[in-house]
């Protein structure tokens, strides 16, 4: 299915949650590129940081291959300072924050709950698990992909640019359990923050990537339609 564009519709402050592998990135990207809005995407924030070798990145590279969690003082003040840019004015896709109830309260206080819209991407363990074991991510074009199946080779040559196709560190079976067992831990107080409110919108994540999209296109523009 084909969803147009509808760039009238901005501005719109998206906050995307849901567990690790459940499309948030897939879908943050295709929601930036309908609105014409940034994807804010922690988790790339950061791995770009570990990659450039900045301050920043030393200090998460071992966090960030453990697949724990960045403590909320130092994710609350990048969060701050991306929102602060200019680029967010007309709006943004924000994925990867909040994690947990701090932070939760911490983007209340940079940005009125009234101008936030959180969906859920409900996904269920054991479909985590098998697309987590066939994700690869080019490191030329940085496009998320999915191969046939989990033991295909690490490294071979993306589709799209050529660039080599590899997994993620924290994608390994045992990082993906660890990284599974932290959402676990901290969403439940994240999820109840939101449920409450008339904006927050739960979408089923097992459905293909088109319907989810059309499904969170549809529920952002009836609460723009219906302020
Ligand atoms: P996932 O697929 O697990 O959602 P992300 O790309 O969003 O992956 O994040 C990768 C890693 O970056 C996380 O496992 C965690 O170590 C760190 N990270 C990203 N966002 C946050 C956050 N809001 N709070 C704490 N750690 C974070």
């Amino acid at each position: 299915m084909i969803v147009p564009a509808r760039p009238d519709v901005i501005p719109v402050n998206v906050v995307l949650i849901g567990p690790p592998g459940c499309g948030k990135g897939t879908q943050a990207v295709r929601l930036a590129e309908r609105y014409g809005i940034p994807h804010i995407s922690t988790g790339e924030i950061l791995r770009g940081a570990v990659r450039a070798g900045s301050e920043l990145g030393r200090q998460v590279a071992d966090i960030l291959v453990k697949g724990s969690l960045v403590s909320d003082d130092l994710m609350t003040d990048l969060v701050r300072e991306r929102l602060a840019q200019p680029d967010t004015a007309r709006g943004f896709v924000l994925d990867g924050f909040p994690r947990t109830a701090v932070q939760s309260r911490a983007l209340d206080e940079m940005m009125s709950p009234a101008r936030m819209v959180v969906m859920l991407i409900d996904v269920a363990d054991a479909e985590i698990v098998r697309r987590m074991g066939t994700r690869r991510v080019c490191d030329a074009c940085r496009l998320t992909q999915s191969v046939s199946e989990a033991l295909h080779p690490d490294s071979e040559p993306c589709p799209y640019c050529g660039g080599n196709l590899v997994r993620r560190p924290d994608d390994e079976p045992e990082t993906v359990r660890h990284r599974l067992a932290t959402y676990t831990a901290y969403a439940a107080p994240v999820i109840e923050h939101y449920r409450v409110r008339p904006s927050f919108g739960i979408v089923d994540g097992h459905q293909h990537s088109d319907q989810v999209a059309a499904a969170m296109a549809r529920h952002i523009e009836s609460l723009i339609a219906n302020p």
